[in-house]
């Protein structure tokens, strides 16, 4: 049985002072949501939150990591400093790094690997452009991404990896697949997850889905059967609105 699992991707938001007020406001709403939670604040602001939620149900994540552990790489974060702050999981892949960084696929599985070798839960977004689903790309693009994210991972490490399935067009546009439209895509990386490795593998897998889930629209797409929760990013800055996702009943 997969247990939902809901994400807040904090993104380049809140100072270090504001990140810790928000997380202890979140860890009394929460502490007894009946879903995983995660929230991933900015690098900054990792070491407070940490302390604001030791002892806490609340999973502590980042947004990025660099694919090696050490060495000579300005600007980046290594996974082994992640580590110590006690973070637990890590979103790679996001389709901000995709697109405004350049990030690669190679890359992107680079880095899956190495958090997977550190125990940390990769959360590996994958998820078409506008044109690439204008020119009927879905099934192929998204295909792609996880083949090549996944390449090398073995199937006795897929329990530390969630598929966030984020469509490009959604994200922070307000526009959302409709429930029916993003569970059939689920569908097919369910299918592929099966076709790399197994049913069972396929069964067990925990896919979110992102872009612009709001409180409204939460319980319907998880009411999916091929939807295991949420990667959320604007609505997962304010206490109203992530919240009552984090919360959300299937009915
Ligand atoms: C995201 O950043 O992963 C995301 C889904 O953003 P939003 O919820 O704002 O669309």
């Amino acid at each position: 049985m997969r247990r939902p699992y809901i994400a807040g991707n904090w993104k380049m938001h809140k100072t270090c002072a504001e990140a810790a007020a928000f997380a202890a406001l979140l860890r009394d709403a929460l502490d007894d949501a009946p879903h995983t939670v995660m929230v991933a604040p900015p690098f900054t602001a990792l070491a407070a939150v940490s302390e604001v939620l030791k002892g806490s149900a609340i999973l502590l994540g980042a947004q990025n990591m660099a694919a090696e552990e050490t060495g000579a790489h300005t600007g980046e974060v290594s996974v082994l400093m992640l580590e110590e702050l006690g973070v637990s999981a890590v979103i790679l892949g996001h389709s901000e790094r995709r697109h405004t960084y350049g990030e690669t696929d190679e890359l992107i599985n680079a880095k899956v690997k190495l958090a997977l070798a550190h125990g940390l839960t990769a959360i590996l977004c994958i998820g078409e452009t506008l044109d690439e689903r204008e020119a009927g790309l879905v099934t192929a693009v998204v295909e792609r991404q996880l083949e090549k994210g996944l390449q090398g991972v073995r199937e006795a490490q897929l329990n530390g990896v969630v598929i966030a399935y984020e469509p490009v067009w959604a994200i922070g546009t307000g526009r959302t697949a409709t429930p029916d439209d993003a569970d059939s895509v689920h569908r097919v990386v369910r299918n592929k997850i099966a076709a790399l490795y197994s049913k069972r593998a396929a069964d067990d897998m925990v896919i979110q889905y992102g872009g612009s889930v709001k409180p409204d629209n939460a319980a319907g797409l998880m009411a999916k059967p091929n939807i295991d929760g949420a990667l959320v990013g604007g609505a997962s800055l304010k206490p109203e609105s992530f919240i009552p996702i984090a919360r959300f009943d299937r009915g």
